[in-house]
This record gives structure tokens, sequence and C-alpha cells, in this order.
């Protein structure tokens, strides 16, 4: 594995604390974790960039440099994340839901009910430099959906990103991780420049834009398994990755 181009891109989706309900799917990060997750980042180094950056700079450095993602964009990312960002100096991508109010599409699966982040919230974070990217209009299973309800949740939520935050997203997240050759071929001629997968994996991000893996970050994680993740160390690895390695899909 060439060391070179490991861009590790971290998928968190909640954070929580003591007063949250959790659900059945684990998909949150406890804030104290999290809190020594961002120090250890900062302690060791550690800058945070957006799929913007690379984007300006195909060139950057990569060095010590990492990308947290946040899909669904729930509202703890502006109550719990968006302080400890600015705490650190840090910055995020999150992947917005942008017809949703809260998570409609998982009430079904027993998930408790949460609010999405609201467009004021969306305009401060960007204006602080946090990246939106798109996620659906629906958190739609692409895979499954015929063609033309693809382009009109790809293209819609571009559309519906753009107005939110008032800056044009480049990137989009497939919900569930699903996609097929058509999502991947919408994806790209509505112009986005990145697609974004919950594949397990380091990162080459130069190999394939339009596949790019990431590393969850789970209730569970331990610091030393943040570390790793983080580090790359993680790869080098194979039975922690047997152990911890599936991903989320949500
Ligand atoms: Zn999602």
């Amino acid at each position: 594995m060439s060391s070179t181009y490991q861009l590790p891109v971290l998928l968190y989706h909640r954070l929580v604390n003591e007063s949250c309900v959790i659900g059945k799917h684990k998909l949150h990060v406890w804030e104290k974790d999290f809190r020594k997750q961002m120090q250890w980042l900062k302690d060791s180094g550690y800058q945070t960039i957006t799929f913007n950056d690379l984007n300006a700079q195909s060139n950057i450095d990569l060095n010590k440099k990492i990308i947290l993602t946040f899909d669904d964009g729930y509202v703890d990312n502006y109550t719990i994340l968006f302080p400890i960002l600015k705490e650190f100096g840090f910055i995020a991508v999150v992947f917005l839901v942008t017809a949703c109010k809260q998570n409609d599409w998982s009430k079904a699966e027993g998930e408790p009910t949460v609010n999405l982040i609201n467009i004021a919230q969306i305009r401060e974070m960007s204006a602080y430099g946090i990246e939106f990217g798109c996620h659906t209009q629906h958190h739609v299973d692409l895979k499954r959906a015929d063609k033309a309800t693809q382009e009109k949740e790809i293209m819609g939520s571009m559309v519906d990103v753009e107005m939110m935050s008032g800056k044009k997203p480049i990137t989009f997240s497939y919900p569930y991780g699903a996609y097929n050759d058509d999502t991947v071929q919408l994806v790209k001629q509505s112009g986005f420049k990145y697609g974004i997968t919950t594949i397990l994996g380091p990162d080459d991000w130069k190999e394939d834009l339009f596949r790019i893996k990431r590393i969850e970050v789970r209730p569970k994680t331990g610091l030393l398994g943040f570390k790793r993740k983080a580090s790359g160390t993680y790869w080098s690895n194979g039975w922690i990755s047997f152990l911890f390695g599936s991903l989320s899909n949500y």
C-alpha cells in the first residue's frame, strides 16, 4: 500500500451525550469520546481538511491530514459537533438529507426520532467553513431506485444544498452506501466532483473519486482503535479490521 496518497476519511453520524436516546443501529459516538479523539488529533499535529480543499489543490500535501465526515445532518452536528470543532479549530464535511426535517427513513426500523439541522444552523456552520454535501432528498436507496428517481434525488439534493448552505456542493455521499452504475454516472453528470461510499478502507483517494472509501468511528471505538484508524496503522493489522471492519451502511 502506498502511503503517498493515503488520506483517512472518517465516518460519523450522531454525537450524543447522557441525555440522548440511542438507536439500535448504534450510529452514535459519545461526546466525551469524540472530544478525546479531537484532542489526540490536535496533539498529534493533524489538520482537518474538506473535499473543497482537495478540489482546490489537487497536489495538496496529505501528511497528517484527515477528513471528518458526518452523514444525514443530525441536529447534534450543530449542538455538539460544531462547538467542539470551533474549540479545536477543526472543520468537517456534513452530508444533508435535504427534504426531511427528521430521520423519517429510519423510524420504521425502530430508530428514535431525531431532528436534522435547519437552514439557519447550516448557514452558520457553512460560514465557519464546514463543507455541506448531498445525501439525496429523502435518504433513498439509490441502488434499488429507478433511474428517474435517482436523477431527481441526486440533482434535487444538489439544488437544495446550494440553497440551504449558500455554496455549490461538490460531494455526494450514497445513502446506505448503495449505488449502481447509473448512480455513479448521474452523480458525475450532475457536476459532483466526489462520490463517497461506506466501503471500508484507507483511501488512495485519487484511485476512484466516485467510490471514495471511509473508516467508521463507532461507539465502542476506543482511543487506541481511533489512533489506528486515524493514522493508518489500523490497516497493517488484518485481525483488527476483521474484528471491527464492517460498516453500518446508514
Ligand atoms: Zn445516511
